[in-house]
């Protein structure tokens, strides 16, 4: 899967100021995940599938509709895209990790919120990944050591999805992976 390349943004401003609009958004996220065109439905991974005039996609095999967000991290999302890419863009250029307060101060979210944007990030930063996290990575506070972040989002989790009102939708999540500047 490629990766959104975000290394033509020098800043939060270009950054923002190109991806002004969910479309952009969303487009960035298709392209992304189906980067050769050729989209793949979510609940039954055929590769037949259509794009309706609305924007979202339909499966010519089991005939569902979805839409690029569905099996992403940010699939239910209630908050706004361009939120998600400035949280990823900020957690890729601060190497030493990004607390929740930080965060949720510079998105302009509660803390809950930036918290589970964390978690959901971080599931996109495969353990290799010296370039995002060398180390260790700021978790509210406390400096904790890859792998035990994985283990805590799992285990140990003190925001359920309540949090969001993410809700499991049974599709597994394959991630979209956005990672600043990288070619996957
Ligand atoms: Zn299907």
């Amino acid at each position: 899967m490629k990766n959104v390349d975000f290394s033509r943004f020098n800043n939060i401003i270009s950054l923002t100021s190109y991806f002004n609009t969910k479309e952009k958004c969303q487009q960035a996220i298709i392209d992304s995940r189906w980067s050769d065109g050729d989209v793949v439905c979510p609940y039954c991974g055929e590769h037949h599938c259509s794009k309706r005039s609305d924007g979202r996609f339909r499966c010519n095999h089991c005939l569902k509709n979805f839409s690029c967000l569905v099996g992403t991290i940010f699939e239910n999302t209630k908050l706004p895209l361009i939120k998600w890419f400035v949280a990823m863009y900020l957690i890729s250029s601060h190497k030493k990790g990004i607390s929740s307060h930080q965060l949720s101060r510079d998105l302009d979210i509660t803390q809950a919120s930036a918290w589970y944007m964390l978690q959901k990030i971080r599931l996109l930063y495969p353990q290799s990944d010296a370039e995002a996290f060398e180390g260790a990575v700021e978790c509210d506070e406390v400096y904790m050591r890859q792998g035990e972040v994985e283990a805590q989002i799992h285990e140990n989790a003190p925001y359920p999805r309540s949090v969001n009102a993410d809700q499991d939708s049974g599709v597994r999540h394959d991630g979209a992976h956005l990672h600043r500047g990288r070619e996957g």
